[in-house]
């Protein structure tokens, strides 16, 4: 099957609702034209650089999310390639983004990916420190909290994520509950090529799929 027939396949299994963005990392823009042929509207990149040789070949067509963990110093470029940044995990990283935002006079959106396995070599915010640091966030007015994003731990059977997509749900319901400005949890990112269906289980609506699409990663 090619990149095309694979991701009609699977937008037909994805329920009404769910969003498919593909991970686009180490393929072609040849590649990525491909999986948008087949009906992909969002494509998720890990690097900047990388997406700034995609999005000068693909542009516009599609939108573009930030799904790798993002250096401050890279925020005035990825905010000009990318329409939401999936992985805000700390206040600085958030208020170098609102300087930029107010400069181009946006309101921009991102979500906050929590670290739910609590894992110290991968990025995102320990679940106990989520609430603090979106209330810092939500003070500042040119960006707008639009949900969560999690990665879970490495497991060799899909089965064992399951309790960090619920953890991460729980949290995602709890916030909803709050009445912090600027928050509007509307997505939850969760779930990749072997795990999107467990994360539709425990309710994701955006999952971020690549292997499954590409093929394996070179
Ligand atoms: C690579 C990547 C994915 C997709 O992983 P696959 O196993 O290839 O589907 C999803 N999310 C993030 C953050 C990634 O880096």
């Amino acid at each position: 099957m090619d990149i095309k027939k694979r991701v009609k396949n699977l937008l037909s299994q994805i329920p009404e609702g769910v969003i498919l963005v593909a991970a686009t990392k180490t393929r072609t823009p040849e590649e990525v034209l491909e999986a948008i042929e087949g009906g992909i509207e969002i494509v998720g990149e890990n690097y900047v650089q990388e997406a700034e040789g995609k999005f000068k070949v693909i542009g516009k067509r599609v939108k573009w999310h930030m799904i790798g963990h993002l250096q401050r110093n890279k925020v005035k470029k990825a905010i000009e390639i990318f329409d939401m940044v999936e992985t805000v995990d700390n206040f600085s990283l958030a208020k170098e983004i609102d300087k930029y935002a107010e400069r181009k006079r946006i309101i921009y959106p991102i979500l906050i990916e929590i670290n739910s396995g609590r894992e110290e070599q991968k990025s995102g915010v320990y679940p106990e420190n989520i609430f603090s640091l979106i209330e810092e966030i939500s003070k500042l007015k040119n960006i707008k909290v639009e949900g969560l994003m999690t990665m879970g731990p490495f497991v060799k059977n899909p089965e064992d994520i399951r309790p960090y997509f619920r953890l991460t749900r729980e949290i995602f319901e709890e916030l909803k509950g709050k009445d912090y400005p600027n928050v509007e949890m509307k997505y939850l990112s969760m779930g990749m090529s072997d795990t999107w269906k467990i994360a539709i289980e425990e309710g994701a609506n955006i999952i971020r799929v690549g292997t499954l699409i590409f093929g394996p990663r070179k």
